[in-house]
């Protein structure tokens, strides 16, 4: 099925803000090469982008992905996490890691996987979403860098989702409201 989606950051206004985050990125990595963890599977995208732009900008990244699942969602008041793939601890201990999402919401994932990386041992977890939804929070998680505020809709593309679809969109588009 395909819906009528509007445009809501546009290709070249994520080029320009992913630049951006890498050179502050880089100012505070300071020549530390950091671990990227790259929450699975939206944050594709973005973490491809990111750690090339970081590259650019002579900054070498080692590469990973977790894979989260919320069952917040369906029942609103849990927001329990649970992990489907998990990085490895050896690689994260000492470690300075950068942990990337696409979208932070609720809060809930990121909060579960910045908790986990210190459980495993990172020197330092800096965060890194490319969409923030802030009217969305339950849980109070503030993350290091953002890419954009958005409003509380429903994003797909760069990634991001609906039923499977949209991820390879190279903007972000928001569904239109009342969408199943
Ligand atoms: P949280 O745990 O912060 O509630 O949710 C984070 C995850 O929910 C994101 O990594 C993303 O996978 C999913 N999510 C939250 N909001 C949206 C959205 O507007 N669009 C899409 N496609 N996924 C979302
Ligand atoms: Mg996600």
């Amino acid at each position: 099925m395909t819906h009528d989606l509007r445009i809501l950051v546009p290709e070249d206004a994520i080029r320009t803000r992913v630049a951006a985050l890498a050179a502050e990125l880089a100012t505070v990595l300071n020549g530390v090469s950091p671990l990227v963890v790259g929450l699975l599977d939206g944050a594709f995208v973005f973490t491809a982008d990111l750690v090339r732009e970081l590259a650019r900008r002579q900054v070498p990244a080692r590469v990973t992905f977790m894979s989260l699942a919320s069952y917040g969602r369906s029942t609103r008041s849990r927001g329990t996490v649970t992990v489907i793939r998990d990085c490895a601890p050896d690689e994260v201990r000492q470690r300075t890691v950068l942990l990337v999402d696409d979208i932070l919401d609720s809060g809930a994932t990121l909060q579960f996987a910045h908790a986990r990386l210190i459980a495993f041992g990172a020197a330092r977890v800096i965060t890194c979403v490319l969409l923030d939804k802030p009217s969305r929070r339950r849980v109070s998680f503030t993350p290091d860098f953002i890419g954009f505020t958005i409003p509380d809709a429903f994003a797909v593309g760069y990634g991001l989702d609906h039923a499977g679809e949209y991820r390879g969109l190279p903007w972000v588009a928001t569904l239109p409201e009342g969408t199943p």
